[in-house]
């Protein structure tokens, strides 16, 4: 047995590749400024960071988060999303939805030409179960 294979013995649930460095980074602000519910003005409070797969290849996304800060308002301390992430990536999916729309229908086929044709479009070694 090998070193690399007695380091990797156990992990076959973790990622067994490097991901690649993002090609792209969108940062996405909330067009919604003021509070739905109270009327005041939400400010930027913090940044989050997501990485998602789409077929342009790995795009990093950097999400400007509002909250309201009106300690009276029912929205108080919730986040605000910028709107359009949800166009492009499902919450706490990996894979965006032109990735999704893709492999739908090659899903059901699950053909070799599929796994190929979804391999070369997103640019990531993807493997389907009955591969490994
Ligand atoms: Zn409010």
């Amino acid at each position: 047995m090998k070193v690399s294979e007695e380091l990797t013995e156990g992990l076959e649930m973790s990622r067994s590749w490097c991901r690649v460095k993002p090609a792209d980074e969108l940062v996405l602000i909330p067009v919604q400024k003021s509070c739905p519910e109270c009327g005041r003005a939400m400010r930027i409070r913090y940044t989050n960071r997501r990485a998602v797969v789409s077929l342009r290849g790995l795009v990093c996304l950097r999400l400007k988060i509002r909250h309201c800060e009106d300690r009276t308002c029912g929205r108080y301390h919730q986040a605000w999303r910028p709107e359009a992430e949800g166009a492009l990536a499902l919450p706490q999916h990996e894979f965006g939805l032109d990735v999704i729309a893709l492999v739908g229908p090659c899903a059901t086929a699950n053909t070799a030409a599929c796994r190929k044709s979804i391999a070369s479009s997103t640019g990531a070694a993807w493997r389907s179960a009955s591969a490994a």
